[in-house]
């Protein structure tokens, strides 16, 4: 089932990121420590009570140089698309604004439900500001603060109030849900059209989902498809739709709904910062990734171009060295059906399970041909091994001393798996636990 979004409004300076880094908590991030791969956080899971949701601070997406009022405005608006519920947040210090009530003039027009947070309330004498922030037409305020961590749960509480029911399934599993991830113009929507024009497609339904507008479905030699649309991608023309920020959030949504992603390049162009960021992202969500690179029609070649483009991809994006790379031409149709094949490869791979025993084969083999190196005169000793999950598949190694399994070790061992089993085009984790 989808998680809940719940999106933060409201304008600068009232406590937005504060009060999102305090939902958050902290989250390590894979990807953050990848060099170049940094970003400031505007998306997150998090989770209250028995709660799972996602969450988005608004503030953080700015516009082009829009005006500081039409910027807010345009937060707003997302904030609308994209949440099941939205928490508008105001200064208690400093009463309601004009900014405030042009927040709440947007926010009054859309049908989402909204949870009004007074923040900066550090006190309970403090109290007594929130009553003018009624004025505001949505219910009773709730006094917060984030920079001391209060009322944080009363707030959630009230926002939960609004999730979806439960059911609202997103699709069956025997799906293969694949998304086309990439940032404005590398050929995802003439991507899209050429699968789905293919000879042996057959397109079903164009079906809408509880949020998502338009989500492709199809059949391809008897199993069932789905392209998760990246919105934006086939209804073109917001103003916000063209910044960084708001694709990547975009990018966010369908690669947490899709099994498999493909990172769209464009061969023209080669790669981007941007691109990177966003492969980050599919990586770090545990999903199955291919690596397209389209336009391949427009690139001058001779025999020696594509080999240079696939050393430049695998240095760019060493993280995602299990992932295939095609190159392709959406406009020419080259290639093309090499695409389907290698969807269903990905998918087989990323929910797959390996027999135990076969799998502990491969390990003690692994370790008596490579011995963990000591460390501080104690050695690493594997006793079991164990695959605990799929999509992504997960390892368990239980061991004397989880410290003693380091990074180089454990990447040995990933290879070694991967050496044996395969699983081309899917990330795969692996962890030490101690026997207990
Ligand atoms: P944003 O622009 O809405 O994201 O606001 P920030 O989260 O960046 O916060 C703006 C300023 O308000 C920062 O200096 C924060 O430290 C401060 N701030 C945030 N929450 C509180 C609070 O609960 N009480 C007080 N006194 N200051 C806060
Ligand atoms: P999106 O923003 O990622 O959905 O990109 P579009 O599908 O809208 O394509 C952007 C531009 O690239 C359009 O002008 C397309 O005609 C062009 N384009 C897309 N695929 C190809 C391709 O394979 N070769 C060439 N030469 N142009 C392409």
């Amino acid at each position: 089932m989808a998680k809940p979004v719940v999106a933060i409004v409201g304008r600068p300076n009232v406590g937005k990121s504060t009060i999102f880094n305090r939902i958050v908590g902290e989250r390590i991030s894979i990807v953050e420590d990848i060099p170049g791969v940094t970003r400031d956080r505007i998306y997150s899971s998090a989770e209250w009570l028995a709660y799972d949701f996602n969450i988005i601070d608004t503030g953080g997406i700015e516009i082009g140089d829009e005006p500081f009022l039409e910027q807010i405005r345009l937060q707003a608006e997302i904030a609308i698309e994209e949440a099941d519920v939205i928490i508008f947040l105001v200064n208690g210090r400093e009463g309601v604004t004009a900014a405030d009530e042009e927040v709440a003039k947007i926010l009054y027009r859309s049908q989402k439900p909204v949870v009004l947070g007074v923040n900066k309330i550090d006190n309970p004498e403090m109290r007594s500001e929130i009553y003018d922030f009624y004025a505001l037409g949505f219910g009773e305020p709730i006094p917060i603060s984030g920079s001391h961590g209060l009322g944080i749960g009363d707030l959630l509480d009230e926002a939960a109030k609004h999730f979806p029911k439960s059911g609202a399934k997103d699709y069956d599993e025997d799906i293969i849900k694949f998304s086309l991830i990439g940032r404005p113009n590398v050929g995802k929507s003439s991507l899209t059209n050429a699968i789905l024009g293919e000879d042996r497609v057959i397109v079903s339904s164009i079906a809408g989902t509880t949020r998502d507008a338009i989500d492709s479905n199809f059949k391809y030699n008897g199993q069932d498809y789905v392209i998760i649309d990246t919105a934006g991608m086939r209804k073109k023309g917001k103003v916000y739709e063209t910044t960084e920020k708001y694709s990547v959030l975009r990018a966010l949504r369908a690669i947490e709904r899709s099994d498999v992603v493909l990172i769209v390049i464009d061969g023209e162009e080669g790669i981007i910062e941007q691109d990177k960021h966003i492969a980050g992202y599919a990586h770090e969500a545990g999903r199955a990734v291919i690596i397209v690179v389209n336009k391949w029609d427009a690139v001058e070649k001779d025999e020696k171009t594509m080999k240079e483009f696939e050393q430049n991809i695998r240095e760019h994006f060493q993280f995602l060295s299990y992932a295939p790379i095609v190159f392709l031409s959406a406009k020419t149709k080259k290639r093309i059906h090499t695409l389907m094949p290698m969807i269903d490869v990905a998918s087989e791979n990323h929910s797959r399970r390996v027999q135990t025993t076969i799998l502990n084969e491969v390990i003690m083999d692994s370790i008596a041909m490579n011995p963990a190196p000591t460390d501080k005169g104690k050695r690493l000793k594997v006793y079991y091994t164990t695959q605990v999950a799929v999509k992504p598949p997960v390892f368990v190694v239980f061991v004397n001393d989880p410290e003693l399994m380091h990074f180089s070790y454990q990447r040995f061992l990933e290879n070694r798996i991967r050496d044996a089993f395969g699983f081309e085009g899917t990330p795969i984790k692996i962890f030490a636990r101690e026997r207990s």
